[in-house]
């Protein structure tokens, strides 16, 4: 096996940056004009006037300027959610017309889907193939999901004895009421997809909306708010509030008017949210960061299962909270599945987002980027072999090669810590009972893949992965239907499905003498 060391940047180079020329006019148009906020239906400056750059991956050149939220914008946005919820009939109307609004919405990110991935690629850098045919049809998925639920939110007729007071006879059932206003704080990777995951099953439930983007990629968040007041939604509704994280997200994280708090991002940043939640103890729910093992087994049909576990690093730069960056393989197979990954991440086109034959993009920024090779710096000076990649690409652009690692150990960085970047450390194991515990070595519990055509051995393995999803010869696989979230310090609660709309719900019980 061919073993390369990171010496220097590597000269792959120029001509990896977007070329803007050829981009829609709608988001040409989007672009030329200073994007403000959107707070109770109508787009504003922020307060202190002040605004951010926003820049393309590819090229680190800035495309547009975008408002910058602060404290005192988030108390805008939360009163007038607030008055959104107390005063429009929002949370009141007919559970039929909520359903329509959203199926309005859905058609309309649906038939802006093409110009919606083209600003995904050129504000996050990712593949405008993959930002249509994953995060747009997704999103379109989700928000249809979603749009059916309103009309079937149903409570409970309740058997109560009603014993404590004799001579008395009581009904009682159980109502299901939305949470009230909710804040949504989302991380740059899935921009468009996260927002949805947030705002859809808020807006089924009733609720109202304070949505705060990521700072690097503020732009598809702002078309949505666009799209919703297009659809019909009242204004305060959905409001959306750009700006930085340690400002605008702080202040919406412990704002008292916000009455649930859905965060996606980092573990660390994680927690803060749920210390600053704890103010007027709203209620969380944390989407965090993982370490999640794909594991090859001894009778896996490699001809799936290698390029599954490739793609499941490498998609979206690896980028992606639930990326299989551990890839633990069975002994017998470890070359052959080494060598396999090595081939194709090697054979991986780098390129723009806008470059539909591109495989590989660049990280969101500069800080990831450095964040990435500081992780690869470490493996290769604790000892870890780079048998692909390894290097950042000489480009203005935030460009790393996909990266391998083998000769790795528990106690490594690289191992441990999640990386966010296209890098997976492969490691060989002997038997089911070491690969379990292998397995659950880690504080992370979000997802777990196995490659096996074995019964048993996954109904033996499955069980004891101590993660929120287990995919069995597939990875990266997610559905509106099917929740999505993370055991240990990979979060509280979930996405998608049922549990996505119940956690923007209360419960309240009814109880009736009616033997007065
Ligand atoms: P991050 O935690 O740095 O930022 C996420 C969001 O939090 C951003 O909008 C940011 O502005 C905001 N923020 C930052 N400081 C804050 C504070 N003090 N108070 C409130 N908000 C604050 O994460 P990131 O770098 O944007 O995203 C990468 C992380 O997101 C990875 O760890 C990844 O695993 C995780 N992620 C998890 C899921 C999931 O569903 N579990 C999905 C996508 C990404």
């Amino acid at each position: 096996m061919q073993v390369t060391t990171r010496k220097s940047p590597s000269a792959v180079s120029s001509g990896l940056g977007n070329d803007l020329s050829g981009i829609s006019p709608s988001n040409a148009a989007f672009l030329g004009k200073p994007r403000r906020l959107l707070i109770d239906g109508v787009w504003i400056d922020a307060i202190s006037g002040r605004t951010f750059e926003v820049r393309d991956p590819s090229s680190d050149r800035v495309i547009a300027s975008v408002a910058l939220g602060e404290a005192a914008d988030i108390d805008r946005a939360v009163a007038a959610a607030r008055r959104a919820f107390e005063d429009s009939d929002w949370s009141r109307m007919k559970p039929g017309d909520r359903e329509r609004v959203l199926h309005r919405i859905a058609d309309l990110v649906e038939r802006h889907a093409g110009e919606l991935a083209e600003l995904e690629a050129i504000d996050n850098g990712k593949s405008i193939v993959m930002a249509r045919h994953v995060d747009l049809k997704h999103a379109i998925e989700v928000w249809r999901y979603m749009a059916g639920w309103p009309t079937k939110l149903e409570g409970q007729t309740l058997p109560v004895s009603g014993t404590l007071v004799p001579g008395q006879e009581y009904a009682a059932f159980s109502l299901r009421e939305p949470v009230g206003v909710i804040g949504a704080i989302i991380a740059w990777n899935f921009p468009f997809l996260l927002a949805t995951w947030k705002v859809a099953p808020a807006l089924a439930a009733g609720c109202t909306v304070v949505l705060k983007p990521a700072e690097e990629t503020p732009l598809t968040a702002l078309r949505l708010g666009e799209i919703v007041l297009e659809a019909g939604l009242p204004k305060g509704v959905l409001n959306v509030v750009t700006g930085m994280g340690s400002t605008a997200g702080a202040a919406l994280a412990e704002h008292p008017g916000v009455d649930k708090i859905t965060f996606t991002g980092s573990t660390e940043v994680g927690r803060l949210v749920v210390r600053a939640a704890s103010g007027n103890l709203k209620k969380v729910t944390v989407e965090l960061g993982g370490k999640s093992p794909a594991i090859v087994l001894d009778d896996a049909d490699l001809d799936k299962a290698i390029p599954g576990v490739t793609s499941g690093i490498f998609f979206n730069q690896g980028q992606v909270c639930c990326a299989g960056s551990r890839l633990y393989v069975a002994k017998r197979h470890f070359d052959r599945v080494v060598e396999g990954v090595a081939e194709r991440a090697k054979a991986m086109k780098l390129g723009p987002g806008l470059d539909s034959s591109a495989e590989i993009g660049p990280l969101v920024s500069s800080v990831q980027r450095e964040r990435v090779m500081s992780y690869i710096d470490q493996g290769l000076a604790a000892g870890a072999s780079a048998v692909a990649g390894g290097r950042q690409v000489e480009s203005p652009g935030y460009y790393v090669e996909p990266t391998i690692f083998t000769d790795v150990s528990e106690d490594m960085a690289i191992m441990r810590e999640e990386i966010f970047g296209p890098v997976v450390v492969v490691k060989p194991f002997e038997d089911l009972g070491e690969i379990a515990r292998l397995a659950n070595e880690s504080i992370y519990g979000l997802a777990a893949s196995i490659w096996t055509r074995d019964v048993k051995k996954l109904f033996t393995l499955a069980p004891k992965i101590r993660a929120g999803t287990v995919w069995v010869n597939c990875h990266n696989v997610l559905d509106a239907a099917m929740p999505f979230g993370g055991y240990k310090q990979s979060g509280w609660g979930r996405e998608l499905g049922r549990e996505a709309v119940y956690s923007c719900l209360e419960s309240k019980s009814l109880c009736i003498n009616y033997a007065m």
